[in-house]
């Protein structure tokens, strides 16, 4: 049975005493909930070694939100992939919408940063996903087609193998607005059979995990999905019994299959 991602991105919120309160927490609950979930915070990246402390020896695992298009060198305010690895992350989300817009990230940026993430065996959380406008205008496959095959032209057929998708409908995230966990559904199922065009083993092992304007009400709708691998959680996972609530939601799910 494939175990469900749960995905914490903390986006630029938290404090030493709000994390701490979190962890603690969490690590009470988690070897109840983390047995067939697998749990992953993101948190901003001057907190990433203080959780990664916390979660160490857990079924909890650390990703970082962003890493630079650089492994090293004069580039005054960033942090590389190699210094990720070196404090314990394992996950990158790349691709988020709010690095494309207000950090003006293309597939061309971003796909460098898929190839530095792969090349130090970390895992890509990469977020695809279309604007409202495009929705209305019938072109998600498309945004969709688009975003995948600039990674699949540079790193080739084999380029999604150990990697998270995020479908993460734009007009969903942080609106309130969720997208319909049936059309989720059948986009996921889209996503899947363009890659297995390309690599079956990438498709069959792929994680496609939705994400926008995720809570405890309506998880259940979208975890029940056959293709719905996970979740992406922003503003929910910032309230530590909200988070808990969706996995627990995840792990109930899960024991019923
Ligand atoms: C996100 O940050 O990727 C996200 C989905 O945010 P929210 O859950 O707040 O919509």
């Amino acid at each position: 049975m494939k175990k469900k991602i749960i995905v914490a991105n903390w986006k630029l919120n938290g404090s030493i005493k709000s994390i701490s309160y979190f962890l603690s927490f969490l690590k009470s609950k988690i070897p109840l909930y983390s047995r067939k979930n697998i749990i992953i915070i993101a948190p901003p990246t001057v907190f990433l070694e203080r959780v990664y402390k916390n979660i160490r020896n857990t079924n909890v695992f650390l990703s970082a939100q962003n890493i630079d298009v650089n492994i090293n060198g004069a580039f005054t305010g960033e942090n590389s992939v190699l210094m990720m690895k070196d404090i314990g992350v394992q996950y990158v989300i790349l691709g988020h919408s709010e690095r494309r817009l207000f950090h003006y990230e293309n597939d061309e940026i971003i796909t460098k940063k898929f190839g530095l993430v792969k090349k130090l065996n970390l895992v890509p959380i990469l977020c695809i996903g279309e604007t409202e406008i495009e929705k209305k205008s019938n072109q998600t496959k498309k945004i969709l087609k688009k975003q995948l095959k600039s990674i699949l032209t540079v790193f080739g057929e084999t380029a999604f193998r150990n990697t998270i998708i995020a479908y993460e409908p734009i007009w969903a995230i942080g609106t309130g607005v969720s997208a319909n966990p049936d059309d989720v559904q059948l986009i996921h199922q889209f996503i899947k059979n363009y890659i297995k065009k390309y690599d079956t083993i990438s498709a069959e092992k792929l994680i496609v995990q939705y994400g926008g304007s995720v809570n405890s009400l309506n998880a259940e709708n979208f975890l029940k999905k056959v293709d719905i691998d996970g979740l992406l959680v922003g503003s929910a996972s910032l309230k530590h019994e909200e988070f808990l609530k969706i996995i627990e939601i995840s792990d109930n799910i899960l024991q019923k299959k």
